[in-house]
């Protein structure tokens, strides 16, 4: 099974549509898939069209270009406005992973 790429680098991501979040969930070896119904604290969100695989924390208010060493206001999540919108923070404890639903494609 094919993932697709992580486009907002290496935090955890959510979704508001479950098919968006499936696409990232191997079934076991008897088929089942699971996933986590999550709250997640986003506070200051960026906004992006664009894919940014190199973050490891949300860009800095100031908007630089790379990973910024010279400011201490950061965003706390990012919004990935693309075909389906993705939501990542880069810190698990803004995760709150409510229910967890296991279930079968039917073919
Ligand atoms: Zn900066």
């Amino acid at each position: 099974m094919n993932f697709p790429t992580l486009w907002l680098g290496a935090g955890v991501y959510a979704a508001e549509e479950a098919s968006l979040s499936h696409k990232y969930t191997p079934p076991d070896s008897q088929g089942l898939c699971t996933m986590f119904v999550m709250r997640v604290c986003l506070g200051d969100v960026f906004t992006t069209q664009n894919k940014m695989q190199n973050l490891k924390r949300p860009p800095c208010k100031e908007l630089c270009q790379t990973t910024c060493i010279l400011h201490n206001e950061f965003f706390d999540s990012v919004v990935g406005e693309f075909q389906q919108r993705e939501f990542v923070v880069y810190d698990g404890a803004k995760c709150y992973p409510e229910y967890v639903i296991e279930y079968k494609v039917i073919q």
